[in-house]
């Protein structure tokens, strides 16, 4: 399996798009990996995860290959990870070539979403087909088997994270969410395990959250608690990601500080093989 990561940023991406504070201010100037745009990731070739308003820069700066994605999950509504509008443009006229339907899965305020902006849940003119997925639900979707859990976020929606499985390897991707539930980890012993690579929240780094999001503190111990309870072993890789501007710290802070506990610290571009 791989995963690439194309969107590093929490919802104001950073440099935010209206701030112009000194961490915006200092990712402008030095550039390279402090810059990062909005949530988005790719296992292997084929499953998306989120479609951010980066979705289109992704594809022209960052080799984002959409025409060959044929499962996309969505975490939630928030703006940084579901541009619906999107959506549309998989069938002619807009695409000439995407011939497939892609299988498409996300909560019910998601739903509403793709209505508002394609007036269709799909069907086979339009590429693309919605399945609404509950927490501890599981999917399988061309080679992969999904499972949504269900997310600390958002109290207005049923935000949710998801495990990835392929074969005997399995991704748990865990953004926009506080610390694992005792539910999220029970769902977990019945899955895939120990888990290949987790991908866990960092939004606010220095600072601790847990209910929301979580800071460098709560990830690594969500990492310790997965080894404990054999959930993930030696060789589990361990990745934070989804940064905001307020946590404080630009890439070269968070990459040592992520390393002093076993983990990496994700940037735009990043692609992992696992
Ligand atoms: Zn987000
Ligand atoms: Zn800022
Ligand atoms: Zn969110």
């Amino acid at each position: 399996m791989k995963i690439t990561y194309y969107g590093t940023a929490a919802g104001e991406a950073w440099p935010g798009v209206f701030c112009e504070c000194e961490l915006c201010r200092k990712a402008r100037e030095l550039g390279g990996k402090n810059i990062r745009t909005r949530s988005q990731a790719l296992i292997n070739d084929d499953l998306l995860l989120d479609l951010p308003p980066d979705n289109y820069l992704h594809t022209l700066y960052y080799g984002l290959e959409l025409g060959k994605v044929r499962t996309l999950l969505f975490t939630h509504s928030h703006s940084d990870h579901c541009y619906t509008a999107d959506l549309e443009l998989l069938r002619e006229p807009y695409s000439h070539t995407y011939t497939h339907n892609m299988q498409v899965y996300g909560n019910d305020a998601v739903e509403q979403k793709i209505k508002a902006s394609c007036r269709t849940l799909g069907g086979d003119r339009e590429r693309f087909s919605f399945h609404r997925i509950m927490p501890n639900e599981t999917a399988v979707s061309g080679p992969y088997t999904i499972t949504a859990l269900r997310a600390t976020h958002a109290k207005d929606e049923t935000c949710l994270f998801y495990h990835i499985a392929q074969d005997e390897k399995a991704i748990l991707y865990a953004h926009d969410t506080g610390a694992l539930t005792a539910e999220n980890l029970e769902t977990l012993t019945l899955l895939v395990t120990p888990l290949t690579l987790v991908s866990l929240d960092c939004t606010q780094q220095k600072i601790r959250d847990g209910k929301y999001h979580m800071g460098l503190a709560d990830a690594a111990e969500q990492k310790e608690m997965l080894l404990e309870r054999g959930l993930a072993d030696a060789r589990t890789i361990f990745v934070v990601n989804h940064f905001s501007h307020n946590g404080g710290m630009l890439h070269e802070e968070i990459s040592r500080e992520a390393e002093s506990r076993g983990m990496i610290a994700s940037y735009d571009g990043m692609c992992l093989s696992i």
